[in-house]
């Protein structure tokens, strides 16, 4: 079982799909066991999808219930592809 701390560090690989199949099981296991990260793996989500929005339309604000940390990793995700 993985700590949320190791979840957390293999979080944005996992969500591109872009891990060896025992890892990505060893998070889904997390995933399931875990409330927080299950809530933060779902807002993390959300986020990416409102950051691409964002992209779509520069001048939609993000809305102010989106944490800024959130944010700031989406946008450190979408600068590394
Ligand atoms: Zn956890």
């Amino acid at each position: 079982m993985l700590t949320c701390k190791e979840f957390d560090d293999f979080m944005v690989d996992y969500l591109d799909q872009d891990l060896p199949v025992w890892q990505k099981f060893m998070c889904w296991l997390h995933v399931k066991m875990c409330r927080e990260c299950a809530d933060f793996v779902r807002d993390y989500q959300r986020t990416i999808a409102l950051g691409q929005m964002a992209y779509d339309d520069p001048d939609e604000p993000v809305p102010s219930s989106v944490p800024e940390e959130l944010i700031n990793a989406a946008l450190a995700h979408q600068k590394t592809k």
